[in-house]
């Protein structure tokens, strides 16, 4: 049943989830550089390895958004420390995985607020296992467990503006929040939107494709010709870029759906080559077209 695509696709993530927890695999963030990016407002994407990070600066403190892998905590404080002399007050996660909370500990120990969706702090406090990639996410230390918690949203009043932090329900996992600057007009979708590559969606985690749509409609709702997206992983993003995006996963999806309703076999779906007009766009990631339609047919399958 297992196709090659799935097998890379799990070794790939494998690779990239487990490096937030072996120490031997801390030489492979020695060369990692953060690289700021200005948004506008006083707001900024670092990129480095892992998650996008998203960092508001301004008169009332450092508001940052996911921390990518404890080892290159020292790095990201240093970039955050060039845009501002402010402490790091709030730190939202925008959901669980390794590469978005890995430095957590870091920055809950010096007094950060940690926020997060509830479902984010419950993963984060036990051992987790993902069953699809044989991959052991060990429990965060309380030091980097999240001490806000919230159902459906919240806001905070900073630096000028709102920012308006709102759960999407089973979406990328079952804690996923995207986080609007509300006067800014600038979007941190977190793992719902990887721009320019077919995306992960974590079904062990509770995540589906139906509520990646879902939430992906609420962005656009949200947005505006102007507004600036700054996706989970890929290059700082606008409305047009992700109404093509989520066309793409529903005009992929509807295809499946179709064929899986007709009786075909995964290997029938993907001798059909679903993804062929999409390929030279979003084939790229890290996430290749056989992995991407195996990881579809599956959460269909399961429904
Ligand atoms: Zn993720």
């Amino acid at each position: 049943m297992q196709t090659q695509g799935l097998t890379q696709l799990a070794s790939t993530l494998l690779l990239s989830l487990s490096l937030a927890t072996a120490t031997a695999a801390d030489d492979q963030f020695k060369d990692i550089e953060i690289q700021t990016t200005g948004v506008g407002n006083g707001i900024y994407m670092l990129t480095g390895k892992g998650g996008n990070i998203g960092v508001s600066t301004g008169t009332d403190g450092v508001f940052l958004i996911d921390d990518q892998f404890a080892p290159l905590s020292e790095k990201i404080k240093a970039a955050i420390a060039a845009l501002s002399d402010q402490p790091v007050r709030f730190l939202l996660n925008t959901h669980w995985h390794p590469d978005h909370t890995g430095g957590n500990e870091d920055m809950g120990k010096t007094g950060t607020v940690i926020v997060a969706h509830n479902n984010v702090r419950k993963r984060l406090a036990v051992d987790n296992f993902i069953e699809m990639f044989g991959l052991e996410a060990p429990a965060t230390d309380i030091t980097g467990l999240p001490v806000i918690t919230f159902d459906s949203s919240l806001t905070f009043h900073l630096n000028g503006g709102e920012i308006i932090v709102s759960h999407v329900s089973n979406a990328h996992t079952d804690g996923d929040s995207i986080v609007w600057f509300r006067n800014a007009n600038i979007i941190h979708t977190g793992d719902i939107y990887f721009a320019g590559m077919y995306p992960f969606i974590d079904t062990n985690s509770g995540g589906s494709l139906e509520g990646t749509i879902n939430a992906l409609e609420q962005v656009l709702a949200m947005s505006d010709d102007k507004t600036v997206i700054i996706p989970g992983h890929g290059p700082v993003s606008n409305k047009s870029s992700l109404l093509a995006y989520t066309d793409m996963l529903k005009t992929i999806s509807s295809t499946l759906r179709k064929m899986i309703a007709g009786q075909s076999t995964l290997e029938q779906i993907q001798a059909a080559e679903p993804t062929r007009d999409f390929d030279g766009n979003y084939g790229d990631g890290f996430i290749k077209n056989t992995a991407f339609v195996d990881m579809l047919y599956q959460d269909m399958v399961q429904d």
